[in-house]
């Protein structure tokens, strides 16, 4: 644990050890791992790091927790898919897309929750808590299980279905809340003073949970072959993962991991039914203004985000931007996603690409960057999205002349009149 040297206060800067604290007693600012970057860069190498397991622990010198057998079920090292057809959709050059809807339980949440029961455990913690707009709770209840902890995650009662199963089925206590995810994180809040042997991953225990979203950055430098892009285009929620992403290519500069400090512009994807981060943005406001949210892109459905201000400046201090997208937009997002590049994503990921749309359109993502947008929970979480209205093209009768009747299917030789003439293929 020699690598780390603390917490610090991010607004006035004051020191506290590494346990479990998230806000400064001074003067309630969000506290933040500091960690010793030149003994880092001197033990830290490309080499090293290519010698590690394939999931998030590789990079565990940048990581909060020094563990030998981490609480893992292979969060990370998911893959990064060059998207030539969306480019060429979106009027863009080299287009990669992170696809985090390969984790072990579909979403992001697998790399901030694997490193938070790692350092929990070490904590002494025995129960693992969390208030979750779905994703999160999948994820506590599949770590805690592996971990052999209990579990007791809060969400709002009108989650998508597949999540709540995919929260049960691993047997922890489920609390369903009837009031939005906001008012879910409140009475967290208020149970993390009352409860103070449980770790709530984000709320006591977020401090170093959040740091795990620095490996989205790390595995997109490695998997460019220690490049940074010029453009990453990331989902807002409350803003954590937009800020730790920013931190993380810093720290590749810091480390020596990357040539120079990159200079990585980095782009806000919200709902319009839950905008706070990309409203302050149009309006070039200095404060984020709470919203009840009313999105299916429930997933990122939080009103009072708050890393919002923290992930605004990322926003503005990189020569981002930040955009919103309607419901009818998520849709077509994830659609065109899985059309053109087969890869099925949740509402998060229609939120993704449809703002990458969007900010292309209006030239904010240029044609000439490298760009890399990230996909960050699986689609199969909120099929209820979808439907109806993706099922079947035809249903016929299971005869040749039904189908025959029913059923035209241009194909790419272009359905021209000798196709009868060319060979299938072998
Ligand atoms: C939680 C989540 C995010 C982003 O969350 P932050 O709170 O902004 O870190 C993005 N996508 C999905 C699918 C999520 O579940
Ligand atoms: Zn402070």
């Amino acid at each position: 644990m020699d690598h780390v040297t603390g917490l610090r206060c991010r607004e006035c800067g004051r020191q506290f050890p590494a346990e479990a604290l998230h806000v400064c007693d001074y003067c309630f600012g969000p506290l933040e791992v500091d960690y010793d970057y030149r003994g880092i860069a001197a033990v830290v190498s490309r080499g090293r790091i290519a010698e590690g397991p394939r999931s998030i622990w590789r990079y565990r010198d940048l990581l909060p927790v020094d563990d030998d057998a981490p609480v893992d079920l292979g969060a990370g090292f998911t893959p990064l898919v060059r998207a030539d057809r969306l480019a060429a959709e979106l009027g863009l050059g080299e287009l990669w897309i992170k696809d985090d809807t390969a984790n072990p339980t579909g979403s992001f949440k697998d790399r901030v929750v694997s490193v938070a029961l790692t350092k929990a455990r070490q904590l002494g913690f025995k129960v693992a808590a969390c208030a979750s707009t779905g994703n999160l709770a999948n994820s506590v209840a599949a770590h805690a299980a592996r971990a052999g902890m209990t579990s007791v995650v809060l969400i709002p009662h009108d989650l998508e279905t597949a999540k709540v199963t995919m929260t049960a089925v691993y047997g922890g206590t489920v609390v369903s809340v009837e009031g939005t995810y906001d008012d879910v994180n409140r009475l967290c809040a208020e149970l993390t003073s009352e409860r103070p042997t449980w770790a709530f991953v984000n709320v006591n225990i977020r401090t170093y949970y959040a740091e795990g979203s620095k490996t989205l950055a790390f595995e997109v430098a490695e998997q460019l072959g220690w490049e940074a892009p010029d453009h990453v285009v990331v989902p807002i929620a409350s803003g954590s993962q937009l800020t730790k992403v920013a931190k993380g290519f810093a720290e590749l500069g810091e480390v020596g991991l990357l040539d120079r400090r990159p200079s990585v512009r980095i782009s806000g994807a919200q709902a319009a039914g839950c905008s706070p981060v990309a409203t302050a943005f149009a309006e070039g406001a200095d404060a984020i203004r709470p919203v009840k949210p009313s999105t299916i892109a429930k997933s990122l459905a939080i009103g009072n985000p708050a890393d919002g201000w923290y992930a605004l400046s990322a926003i503005r201090d990189s020569g981002g931007g930040c955009a919103a997208v309607t419901d009818d937009e998520i849709r077509a997002g994830i659609r065109l996603l899985a059309r053109t590049e087969g890869i099925f994503a949740e509402t998060a990921g229609g939120v993704t690409i449809a703002t990458l749309a969007k900010l292309a359109a209006s030239g904010v993502v240029r044609r000439d960057e490298r760009v890399v947008a990230l996909v960050t929970g699986h689609g199969l979480k909120t099929v209820e999205a979808l439907s109806p209205g993706t099922g079947p093209t035809v249903t016929i009768a299971p005869t040749l002349s039904a189908f025959d009747e029913a059923v035209t299917v241009v194909d790419d030789l272009g359905g021209s009149e000798d196709r009868g003439a060319t060979p299938p293929p072998a």
